[in-house]
């Protein structure tokens, strides 16, 4: 067991005294995630420069000591946080949030790792500008590149790889990689930034970044539609692109299981369907423009359009059309998850199928549920546009015949493997490995695929101190 006591006088000396937390009741936040992991922490560590980063992993590398990268910790695979072995140190990156340079006319911001997403549209907003990687949570830059964090808006913008131009990373021995790159076009050989993407932090720590940033919307307009059948939901979304893709910015696809609880624990909201049961689906539209509405009124767009798909332009099965403020309808998307947990146990599901295939999958997990799991029901949502669904399953653990710690591991491998081997899907659509889906990337990812990455882990992390997740 590393010595804690040496450590954080030698970190102390370092790094200043503020910098190294060694008491129980401090490491607490940094020791369980958001909703899986939970470990126990040597201590934490606050570096406040991407040069104290270097100094610290220089020490660590050279005493041997594992390290967990942590930034806001709402990652929802447990890869945020320490083990149970107590040899950890907590690298938080909270204090690493100073730089924050903004370029409105090459349309960048430079910024530390550190810094929160809310901290950097703050600072845009001035500008007319956004960081358009939208999420239910306020994580850090840095975190949100090594898990390639993908949000509402990916269908417009991409996930965070589409809007990055260059990292500033420290290896595990202390090196200070500047990747730094401004330029749009820098056709120069390896792009070295995309090797950090999605990587869990376990091939270095993201201490910069910079990011590619887009103008503001200045008008917005939403729609809920009703969908008799997931084919229905699929034939609106190929309506939508053909005749709104200019403008179409989000598509999120809720179930009807999943949308009932929303309205039953929040009757502040607003149920547009009223006393009648909601249909199959329900997909929530939105289209955003830069455009005043002088120049294009996208309500009245947006109306007209849903107005020819109720009538059948876009095939059979559109039941319903509601125009609502964007805020409304985004509370619905936003409160399926707390209404879920108010309804019984919930197993949370990440999964991504070829957007064409999304209803057939959909149909097979729920017909295996129905067959194999009677007492199981699944409220699946998400968001559909991106191919990618959340197949949450809600049961009454005290009504249920198997207990819940034997039937979670059987339900994960066996919706996993219909995703994964019965419709060319993931078991992870953006939240990453981590050790909740360990043994997932342990069972499908090729062996080719892993020799690469046992590799590039050798060059760059040789001692295996950086983080839990392995993807070699
Ligand atoms: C309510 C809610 C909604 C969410 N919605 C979405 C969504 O729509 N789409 C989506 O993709 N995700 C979503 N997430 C997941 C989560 O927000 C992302 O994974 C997030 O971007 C992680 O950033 P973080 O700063 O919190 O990182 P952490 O949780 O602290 O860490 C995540 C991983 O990154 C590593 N890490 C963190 N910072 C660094 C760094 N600077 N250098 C190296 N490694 C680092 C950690 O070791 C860990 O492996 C949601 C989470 C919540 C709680």
């Amino acid at each position: 067991m590393p010595d804690a006591v040496r450590i954080a006088a030698d970190l102390r000396a370092m790094l200043g005294s503020d910098a190294v937390l060694t008491e129980a009741e401090d490491l607490v936040r940094y020791e369980s995630g958001w909703r899986y992991g939970k470990g126990k922490a040597l201590l934490a560590v606050r570096p406040g420069t991407t040069a104290e980063v270097s100094k610290l992993m220089a020490y660590c590398h050279a005493q041997g000591l594992r390290v967990m990268p942590q930034g806001a910790n709402t990652g929802l695979v447990g890869a945020s946080n320490p083990d149970a072995s107590g040899e950890m140190l907590v690298l938080s990156l909270e204090r690493l949030n100073k730089r924050l340079e903004i370029d409105p006319i090459n349309r960048t911001a430079v910024v530390d790792g550190g810094v929160l997403l809310s901290s950097l549209n703050e600072a845009l907003v001035a500008q007319g500008l956004m960081f358009p990687i939208d999420l239910g949570a306020d994580p850090t830059i840095g975190g949100m590149i090594v898990t390639n964090t993908g949000g509402t808006r990916l269908l417009k913008y991409g996930d965070v790889r589409h809007n990055l131009q260059g990292v500033e990373v420290v290896l595990a021995d202390g090196t200070v990689v500047d990747a730094l790159n401004h330029l749009r076009k820098n056709n120069t050989g390896l792009d070295l930034k995309q090797l950090f993407v999605g990587t869990s932090g376990v091939l270095g720590v993201v201490t910069g970044a910079v990011l590619q940033v887009v103008p503001v919307p200045r008008q917005q307009a939403t729609a809920l539609v009703g969908c008799a059948s997931g084919e229905a939901a699929l034939a609106l979304l190929q309506a939508l692109e053909r005749d709104l893709a200019d403008v179409f910015t989000a598509y999120e696809v809720i179930s009807a299981n999943a949308i009932i609880p929303v309205f039953a624990h929040h009757p502040d909201i607003r149920n547009p369907y009223g006393t009648s049961q909601p249909p199959a689906y329900t997909a929530l539209v939105e289209l955003s423009s830069t455009l005043p509405i002088e120049a294009l009124d996208l309500p009245e767009v947006l109306e007209e359009r849903l107005g020819a798909f109720l009538e059948g332009e876009a095939g059979e099965g559109i039941t319903d059309v509601f125009m609502g403020k964007p805020e409304d309808f985004w509370a619905i998307r936003h409160h399926i998850s707390e209404g879920l947990r108010n309804e019984g146990k919930v197993l949370a599901f990440d999964i991504s199928v070829p957007r064409s295939r999304m209803a057939a999958f959909t149909t097979a997990a729920v017909e295996l549920l129905a067959q194999d799991y009677p007492f199981v029901r699944a409220c699946d949502f998400g968001h559909w546009g991106d191919g990618g669904t959340h197949l949450n399953l809600v049961w009454d653990e005290a009504a249920a015949p198997v207990p819940t710690a034997e039937l979670v591991p059987v339900l994960q491998a066996r919706i996993y493997e219909l995703a994964v081997k019965g419709f060319e899907g993931s078991y992870s659509a953006e939240h990453g490995v981590g050790p909740h889906n360990q043994r997932f990337y342990d069972a499908y990812t090729p062996e080719s695929v892993k020799a690469v990455n046992h590799a590039l882990k050798q060059l760059l992390d040789p001692g295996n101190l950086m983080g839990t997740t392995r993807l070699d």
